[in-house]
């Protein structure tokens, strides 16, 4: 057996030295077994993270545009360097394949080069002569200590959703990754150490809700970014904006893929299966509901049965497997509860991933291989609920209008995809779905960084989605600035309200 690891927060440029009341234990879920530990921070340990990254924020925001911008480059260098080791740590402790894992690490980088640009995107407005001889000038100031709150699935790309940008701005950052699989955002910090970055404007706490209270209740945060489930996402927003801070707080999803009479059903097909099973469906943008409109549900179905029986389900570090493991034990009983509890409730099990054959065998580890539920209603809980792994609901549609009601009017609207070779369907149905990111023949429609990732209704509380342009003016305060240089006919005293003139 190899060693056991300990994780521990990072603060000030260095680890921390301190001993853990709290732990908790990082699992390695393709064998079940306990890899390591990670320590919980406590309040007083929030207060040193967030007191390192106050203290480092005079110095940062005040640091060159060009400064700034050569470290992000040096930071995208070693990243690129590192995006092997990265995704194998990744795979280890989140149980998906590397060359996904590693498909993540690039996505991520993708905002850093787009917060490289940082000179170019904080340019201000500038007007000459709004009066006479008076000039008026908006600048983009960043807002200070901003924290980050991260989920499991990406360990990451969520994470650098956020800090590239919030860090370009001249903020500093409080990072919170998921204590499942808290080591990347370790490495991710040596690196940017290494990268130059001054002490304290990166610092990373683990630990559970009370690590995450203790930075939403801080006087000294002044912005949380969230990505997570939706009743943690609703907590996140509330707690934070009652205490003041500005907050955007990104929820869970149930993705649905509608299949339209013309779409070409090979594409559908492989689509249904790439994006409902990659990283076992534990991604946020995972296909988790296939809308087939008569009359093509069943050729659809024999389609999918097709290619998910020469899926191959193993570790992660095993080149040939394409699905890992999910995350913990109690995570992939109740994903696998779902099988029967649709079963129950009138839909057909069309494929049972219990039991898969796993490359090297199953041993003690989370396995549930691929699995479809067929004639899936509204009123089942496995169309209801969030479940977040590898169980695909197929629902049969009597119409294009039938399926945009079913897809408008669930409570989450992350991600949509239609596949269909009509343009004039394509384009009706991105006008008319109520869902923030919309896939046309593509299942996964992952905004790049210049654009910004989010979702609308229940899978998004807050105003502003994360990186691109939004991600820039989340992390930035506007200030708008008037000013006249006197010349010898500046004109007296006025008690008028200002106009210009
Ligand atoms: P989660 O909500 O359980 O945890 C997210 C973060 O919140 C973690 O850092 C966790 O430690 C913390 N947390 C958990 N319970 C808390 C509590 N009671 N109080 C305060 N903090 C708490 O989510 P998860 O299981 O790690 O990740 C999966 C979820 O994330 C899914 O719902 C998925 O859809 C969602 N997700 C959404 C997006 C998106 O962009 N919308 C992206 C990735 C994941």
């Amino acid at each position: 057996m190899s060693e056991s690891k300990h994780v521990t927060h990072w603060i000030g440029g260095k680890p921390w030295d301190g001993e853990a009341a709290r732990r908790g234990d990082v699992y390695e879920p393709a064998s079940g077994r306990v890899a390591g530990t990670v320590d919980f921070a406590a309040q007083e340990d929030v207060d040193a993270a967030v007191a390192a990254a106050k203290a480092a924020f005079p110095g940062w925001r005040d640091t060159s545009l060009s400064k700034r911008a050569r470290i992000l480059f040096r930071f995208r260098e070693l990243v690129e360097a590192h995006r092997d080791e990265l995704a194998r740590l990744i795979s280890s402790e989140h149980g998906k394949v590397v060359s996904d894992a590693a498909g993540e690490v690039a996505r991520g980088l993708e905002v850093v080069e787009f917060a490289c640009g940082i000179p170019h995107l904080l340019k201000g407005g500038f007007s000459e002569n709004v009066s006479t001889r008076v000039d008026a000038y908006s600048i983009l100031q960043p807002v200070g200590v901003a924290a980050g709150i991260t989920p499991f699935n990406f360990p990451a790309m969520v994470p650098m959703w956020m800090f590239p940008v919030a860090i370009a701005c001249g903020n500093t950052f409080v990072l919170k990754p998921s204590e499942k699989d808290p080591s990347a955002s370790v490495r991710l910090a040596e690196l940017w150490a290494e990268a130059g970055l001054p002490d304290g404007v990166f610092n990373v706490v683990h630990g559970d809700k009370a690590a995450v209270d203790g930075l939403l209740r801080h006087p000294d945060v002044k912005a949380v970014s969230f990505v997570g489930s939706t009743p943690i996402a609703r907590y996140i927003y509330e707690t934070a904006a009652a205490n003041g801070k500005r907050v955007q707080a990104l929820g869970g999803a149930k993705n649905h893929m509608l299949v339209l009479p013309d779409a070409d059903l090979d594409l559908a097909a492989d689509a249904a299966v790439s994006a409902g099973f990659g990283s076992a469906g534990e991604r946020c943008m995972a296909i988790s509901v296939v809308v087939a409109v008569d009359p093509v549900g069943d050729e659809l179905m024999a389609k999918i049965r097709e290619r998910v029986a020469k899926l191959k389900v193993g570790p992660g570090d095993n080149a040939e497997s394409e699905m890992g493991p999910l995350v913990t034990r109690a995570h992939r009983d109740k994903v696998a509860s779902y099988l029967d509890g649709a079963a129950a409730q009138g839909a057909t099990l069309a494929i049972d991933g219990r039991d898969p054959d796993v490359l090297g065998g199953a041993g003690d580890g989370f396995w549930l291989g691929p699995s479809v539920l067929d004639h899936v209603t509204p009123e089942m809980d496995a169309y209801k609920d969030e479940i977040f792994g590898p169980v695909l609901s197929v629902v049969r549609s009597g119409s294009y209008a039938e399926a945009m009601e079913l897809i408008s009017a669930n409570p989450y609207g992350n991600g949509t995809a239609i596949f269909t070779n009509d343009g004039g369907a394509a384009r009706r149905f991105q006008n008319e779905v109520e869902v923030g990111m919309v896939g046309v023949n593509v299942p996964i429609p992952v905004p790049m960084a210049y654009y910004s990732f989010g979702g609308w209704k229940d899978s998004l509380f807050g105003d502003s989605h994360a990186h691109g342009m939004e991600g820039v003016h989340f992390y930035t305060r506007t200030k708008a600035v008037t000013a006249r240089w006197l010349d010898p006919s500046h004109g007296g005293v006025n008690l008028g309200f200002p106009t210009s003139g």
